[in-house]
């Protein structure tokens, strides 16, 4: 299958151009309720998701998608999100886990701070954003602190 993989605000996604429908964005956390050999889509000209024939559908798909057109799918299929009532954000640990696997690390487990273990508060070193852990869950495998965008030490 030709598609473009990015993650954004902790989900990832798969952008692709559709030989008839044009340029389509796939995401699996939207998949729920599809029924066996179908995907559901979300085509950037109708601005709505739909059901297809997963195997016809992805065989007409190929990566040539610009960085032009991937703003312009990201940002109208986080409109449909917004009008539909689904979270733009990922949760921390689903975050976490397409963070590992978009840089092909093992994904690991989460937990909450350890008692016993020190207070900390410090900030993500991929995006800046402030970290505290009594608050923010933390990565099994490296003990950081888990960032809303997903990082943790693993990638480091
Ligand atoms: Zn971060
Ligand atoms: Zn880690």
């Amino acid at each position: 299958m030709g598609a473009r993989r990015v993650t954004t605000n902790g989900w990832l996604f798969w952008l692709a151009r559709h030989a008839q429908l044009g340029l389509i964005l796939l995401d699996e956390a939207i998949q729920e309720g599809v029924e066996e050999g179908m995907l559901r889509a979300f085509v950037l000209s109708s601005r709505n998701a739909a059901d297809f024939d997963r195997a016809d559908f992805k065989s007409q798909l190929s990566s040539a998608v610009s960085d032009q057109e991937f703003v312009q799918l990201v940002s109208a299929y986080n409109d449909f999100k917004v009008s539909n009532g689904i979270p733009l954000k990922a949760p921390p640990e689903v975050a976490h886990s397409n963070f590992l696997r978009q840089r092909g690390l093992p994904v690991c487990g989460v937990r909450k701070k350890p008692l016993g273990k020190f207070h900390r508060v410090t900030h993500c070193w991929s995006c800046k954003n402030p970290l505290n852990n009594e608050v923010d869950i933390e990565c099994v495998e490296c003990g950081w602190i888990i960032c809303r965008c997903g990082a943790c030490g693993c990638a480091r």
